[in-house]
């Protein structure tokens, strides 16, 4: 923990403003990698060996002196398994994912990874094995190089061009005044949304999780970048057990599994062509999506939300 805390004050020092509202929070939260109600068991032990298995047993969650948000989530997510939330704003989609890296505990219930109750589990070695990428990119004003590395702050020079590579952006890079050491943000380079988000796939790759959570973009990118990025998310998906945060059904199709939540509970769980013929909620929510933009397939991604 210590290795990681340093450098991670000098970027918090570095913000000027946090990020405002519930993501921001998040995204905050993440960089100090803690957060003040959530702290480590006693006796808490470290999480390693890990194939990234999730269970959901009977989950149930409000936020403080609130009414209840999840009502009983009951799901079992193989590792490497791709599962995508979907439902309408306000199911409980966002709230799923963000227990699992315990940005809240449960109210009862409980989550387990690699069949260990995460609330036993160091907060630092939970995190170590989850990676969330978000619609706002968060970067922090340095090099592009120390945003990448911000994935593993102890990669070598090889493993960051590895990382940059497989998010598609070493020729972007390489037209940059400085290269990997362009200053970005603030007071340097602008990236476009599309590059920020490469930016922030890359620094997945480098971190390397078993759990992925991808919270899908709402704004709109154009087409061509919006497919390039989808398939870039798609690959780094591979081989990691994906939770998908989905606004929009046409990127989700091919989930492994699919949950549809409504109220706080998973109405239907299963894949695309099975909900598809169920002839329920999702397949109503397909229907919807499909007649409002009107004559855009579902393999197609509508240019606006
Ligand atoms: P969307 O598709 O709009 O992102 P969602 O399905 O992801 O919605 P959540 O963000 O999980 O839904 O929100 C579920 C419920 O919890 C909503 O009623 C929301 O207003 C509430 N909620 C979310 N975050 C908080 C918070 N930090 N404090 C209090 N209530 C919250």
């Amino acid at each position: 923990v210590g290795v990681f805390f340093r450098p991670v004050e000098k970027i918090a020092a570095v913000l000027e403003t946090y990020p405002k509202g519930i993501a921001g929070f998040r995204r905050y939260t993440d960089f100090l990698d803690t957060k003040p109600e959530i702290a480590d068991a006693p006796g808490a032990r470290t999480l390693t060996g890990v194939t990234g298995a999730i269970a959901f047993r009977d989950v149930r969650f409000a936020y403080k002196d609130s009414r209840p948000v999840l009502k009983g989530i009951d799901l079992e997510i193989r590792a490497g398994e791709t599962v995508a939330f979907v439902g309408p704003s306000g199911a409980g989609k966002t709230t799923i994912c963000s227990l699992v890296p315990r940005f809240y505990d449960v109210s009862a219930g409980a989550i387990l990874v690699d069949g260990q109750d995460i609330r036993s589990l160091t907060l630092a070695s939970l995190r170590r094995h989850i990676g969330i990428v978000q619609q706002d990119v968060f970067l922090f004003g340095g090099t592009v190089r120390e945003n990448v590395a911000y994935g593993r702050l102890d990669a070598g020079e090889a493993e960051i061009a590895d990382a940059v590579e497989r998010a598609h952006l070493t020729e972007t890079i390489a037209a940059l005044p400085d290269g990997l050491d362009t200053v970005v943000g603030e007071r340097g380079v602008k990236l476009s949304g599309g590059q920020k988000q490469r930016l922030s796939i890359a620094r997945m790759f480098l971190k390397n999780p078993e759990i992925l959570i991808l919270d899908e973009a709402t704004s709109a990118l154009d087409t061509e970048t919006e497919r390039a990025i989808q398939a870039s998310l798609a690959e780094l998906a591979e081989g990691r057990t994906t939770l998908v945060i989905a606004h929009r059904l046409s990127t989700i199709r091919h989930a492994d599994r699919i949950a549809v939540v409504i109220d706080g509970r998973i109405a239907e769980l299963g894949s695309h062509a099975e909900l598809m013929a169920l002839g329920g909620a999702y397949r109503r929510l397909n229907d919807a999506q499909e007649r409002l933009h009107g004559g855009v397939g579902l393999g197609e991604r509508p240019a606006a939300e």
